[in-house]
């Protein structure tokens, strides 16, 4: 699929600025899915007026070149050379209007990467380097240019023709053809073109932005999907107002589309008013979409809107810059749906999402910085690190500079860079010159990979009323980085008495005394604090609100995670303190088990459930995030060799042990929580519908779960709910989960959304019987290899979250994800490359599975043509 090039590393430090200015691109398609052809006219102008001519580079992959001329003289092959994605004009004039004329075949495009087909439609998508599957051009984000197109096709086939910008004319031509022309003002890279063809129904508001402009905003869908898009509209409003709200940040078109396709590799893409999503997170009915879909169809339609200043307005030098507009983003989202719902169920979301996600990313053979320094496939780096870790760098200048502090900063971040492609250090220089304080060292996480650990151990001296915290940092060497620095790492830290009340803080080193919270900064490897006036051995609160991204180690005793969970303020330490105990009781378990020992069921951690199922005060959603336990995957995380069978086997029996011992609480609860109210969006309703199906989850291992289960089904009026009494009983292999299952398929059948919930229910199943039927469900009609949906739900949920399916000793797992892998690498090497990260991790387990692991790794390295996508991460994987 690649060109010859692939296998090459690319270094940041080898950036070189391009020598032209592009000023303006005509671009011209005559639209059709077998056959396109794409006219481009660009005048380029040398940077550097003191030179008559220069080389200019063009990029350009599967192109069909049909004429390229210079100043209007027609080049022949002669007149330029072609080396694997360039084409070089050597020694063209200062001024020099290149035009090109191609043609592409977006129905054999299975890559879905430039133009190609969903369904009856044409989409593209640029993001990092589709452009030049589109044309020759320019292929970086440096270079910014204004946009005109024109879009003609045939207008039955084609009704619907968009592409960025404000619309400047269409009209009818002969053969039943028409045209459209799009002109967008604002200058842009390449990577944020966009174009859709196609016959599509439309659902349409209004935004009229602070300062009176109207805007026009539309969400495009196939037809049947029309009843779905009430929630991303809604979504969207309250999108644009939060950022003029909050951000002071303003929309600046007349119109924003937003268009839905089922075949997409990623979540969504923030094109220039042109939003193109993964229909999962445009589409929504109660009866068709969790909760957590709406949740997460408010944050991403968020997370493209916020793009249009944060990415689009002021984008990126370089891909190694990803970071500059994702992590800033990714932190602008988080902050808009925690503004929307509950800040703190949200906080503890994206806490577990790092922890689960990117802590093994750093610790694996892909670990990189935040701003990598190198790379193969620019695709391989849309990772946990450039985004979730990349927020919460982001949110560490917000804790150190304050609201105000850090919205200074955007301020003279816009004032200094709208319109240009610039660096994550202009971004850090313009949060430390707005508030006049040096950021030097903090610029640090920006270049070193791997989770920071902080050793936390304390003293109190009970006759001076003296209590010390005494921190050691350190981060352990990574796959890509040997040698750590210390970091500058925000300590937010409460103490509490023994009985829950919260001390006054007060530094021995002179400060007032704070009463709740106090922020310390902690910038060398070792430091003290020393508090005064502590009348008893307190319990501290550490890391409150998670305010760094770094493995916390503090030697908490039952008693004290106990007073954590019961009084703290601070909803993610009592969270985690609840986690912790959760955590050392299942790996104490899976101890027991690998000795041959009887599990047991410690009364600290029945306790602590105890407290949080009856506390009637908290938000019910809260209760459900600590009451979910630690998953297989971060347990795994824990162990030096990985125990895959007796994880699970640990994990079972506590929350078993848990269901029994406290199952009249449950039921209670879950009573209470179920109380025959018509389904509601807000989220009251959604945190009462989280708690509820946690109740439901431990009861379905008790011997009324089964019925209770099934009479959920029964009456239930949303996804959410229904879901949740499938999935639990198909994990306790009850009879009535196949008849769940084929009921639900033939009332879904014709929904690619829904059926993917489907695929997941049985991909997540644990046990050896699951490979069979992965292999099965392959041939279902629903599932299509070349879908990236699909292989997500059917193959990524097996190889990612069933570990014990995944792990099958015989390696019968491996073998089947490896055979996948290779087959999706002719079609899909995106994708390709995302599935074999599932092996990833090999190192961490036992002699036998490591061997089985490595085989098939070597086998997918061995394939010939293989793509760089894939060869990055298996050879990174094997090194
Ligand atoms: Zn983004």
């Amino acid at each position: 699929m690649k060109d010859g090039i692939s296998g090459k590393l690319i270094y940041r430090k080898n950036y070189t600025d391009y020598p032209w200015n592009v000023d303006h691109l005509e671009i011209y398609f005559d639209i059709g899915s077998e056959n396109t052809t794409v006219r481009a006219e660009m005048e380029f102008l040398l940077k550097d007026t003191t030179k008559t001519s220069q080389d200019i580079v063009l990029n350009g992959v599967d192109l069909q070149l049909l004429s390229l001329s210079l100043n209007g003289d027609l080049l022949s092959s002669a007149d330029y050379a072609v080396e694997g994605e360039t084409l070089t004009i050597p020694n063209a004039p200062a001024s020099s209007v290149i035009k090109t004329e191609v043609r592409i075949h977006p129905a054999n495009n299975s890559a879905l990467e430039g133009l190609y087909l969903s369904g009856t439609f044409l989409l593209t998508q640029c993001e990092a380097q589709g452009f030049r599957k589109i044309t020759w051009f320019p292929d970086r984000p440096d270079v910014m240019t204004t946009y005109r197109v024109t879009l003609e096709a045939d207008k039955s086939e084609f009704p619907i023709l968009l592409s960025n910008g404000n619309q400047k004319g269409s009209g009818d031509l002969a053969g039943g053809r028409h045209w459209v022309c799009w002109e967008d003002p604002f200058p842009k890279p390449s990577y944020l073109f966009a174009l859709v063809a196609g016959d599509l129904a439309l659902l349409e508001d209004h935004f009229t932005t602070r300062s009176g402009r109207d805007v026009v905003l539309r969400i495009y869908v196939e037809a049947e999907n029309l009843d779905r898009c009430e929630h991303a509209m809604e979504s969207l409003i309250n999108a644009m107002r939060w950022d003029e709200e909050r951000f002071n940040l303003e929309y600046d078109l007349d119109i924003y589309h937003i268009v839905a396709t089922n075949d997409f590799n990623m979540g969504a893409m923030e094109n220039k008013s042109l939003n193109i999503f993964n229909s999962k997170y445009v589409l929504a009915r109660p009866d068709t979409a969790t909760d957590a879909d709406y949740q997460g169809i408010e944050g991403v339609i968020g997370h493209e809107y916020f793009h249009n200043w944060t990415g689009n307005r002021v984008t990126c030098r370089d891909w190694f810059e990803l970071t500059l507009k994702e992590g800033l983003t990714v932190f602008r989202d988080e902050e808009f749906s925690a503004d929307m719902q509950s800040r703190a169920v949200k906080r503890i979301r994206v806490i577990r999402d790092l922890r689960s996600r990117q802590f093994p990313e750093d610790d694996g053979p892909m670990s990189h910085p935040i701003r990598p320094d190198h790379y193969v496939e620019i695709n391989n780096f849309y990772t946990a690190t450039v985004y979730q870790k990349g927020a919460t760098i982001i949110r560490m200048y917000h804790t150190l500079l304050g609201e105000a502090g850090f919205q200074k900063g955007m301020k003279l971040y816009f004032e200094r860079h709208d319109g240009q492609a610039v660096t994550c250090d202009d971004f850090l220089a313009a949060m430390a010159d707005a508030n006049d304080v040096n950021l030097d060292r903090f610029g640090r996480w920006y270049s070193q990979s791997g989770t920071p650990q902080v050793h936390i151990s304390d003293h109190y001296d009970a006759a001076t009323q003296e209590y010390t915290l005494t921190l050691e940092q350190t981060t352990p060497a990574t796959h890509d980085q040997k040698n750590k620095q210390a970091l500058v790492i925000p300590f937010a830290v409460g103490l509490l008495a023994a009985d829950g009340r919260e001390l006054p803080l007060q530094l021995k080193t002179g400060q007032d005394a704070v009463k709740g919270t106090r922020l310390l900064l902690m910038e060398e490897k070792h430091q003290e604090y020393t508090f005064i006036n502590i009348p008893e051995l307190p319990v501290p609160s550490l890391f409150r609100d998670y305010s760094a991204p770094v493995k916390i180690f503090y030697p908490y005793t039952p008693e004290q995670l106990a007073t954590l969970i019961t009084h703290d303020s601070d909803a993610f330490v009592k969270w985690d303190a609840a986690q912790r105990m959760a955590q050392s009781a299942i790996l104490e378990q899976c101890q027991r088990h690998a000795k041959g020992l009887a599990m047991r069921l410690d009364e600290s951690l029945l306790k602590a459930f105890r407290g949080i199922l009856s506390d009637r005060s908290a938000d019910p959603a809260l209760l459900a995030e600590a009451m979910n336990l630690p998953d297989e995957d971060y347990l795994a995380e824990q162990m030096e060799v990985v125990d895959v069978d007796g994880i699970h086997a640990a994990r079972r029996f506590i929350k078993e042990g848990l269901a029994s011992e406290l199952k009249v609480l449950f039921a209670e609860r879950y009573a209470e929580l179920n109380d025959g109210q018509p389904y509601r969006k807000s989220s009251r309703a959604m945190a009462r519908r989280a708690l509820k199906n946690v109740c439901l989850s431990y009861l379905l291992d008790t011997e009324t779960g089964e019925s209770l289960g099934a009479a959920q089904l029964k009456s239930s009026d949303n996804m959410t709910d229904t879901l949740a009494a499938i999935q639990g009983l198909v994990l306790i292999d009850s009879a009535l989960a196949g008849t769940a299952l084929s009921d639900f398929e033939s009332e879904w059948r014709a929904d690619p959304l829904v059926m993917d919930k489907w695929f997941i229910m049985q991909a997540i199943k644990p046990g050896l019987g699951t490979l069979n039927k992965v292999r099965e469900l392959m041939q279902h009609e629903a599932f299509s290899i070349q879908n990236p949906n699909k292989v997500r739900s059917l193959l990524g949920v097996f190889s990612m979250l069933n570990p014990t399916g995944f792990h099958a000793a015989d390696g019968s797992g491996y073998a089947f994800h490896a055979d996948r892998v290779i087959e999706l690498d002719g079609l899909n090497p995106q994708m390709a490359a995302r599935m074999a990260s599932a092996f990833n991790r090999w190192k961490r387990y036992d002699e036998d599975r490591k061997a089985l692991m490595k085989t098939q790794l070597q086998r997918i390295a061995a394939v010939k043509n293989l793509s760089g996508d894939v060869s990055e991460i298996v050879n990174n994987a094997l090194r």
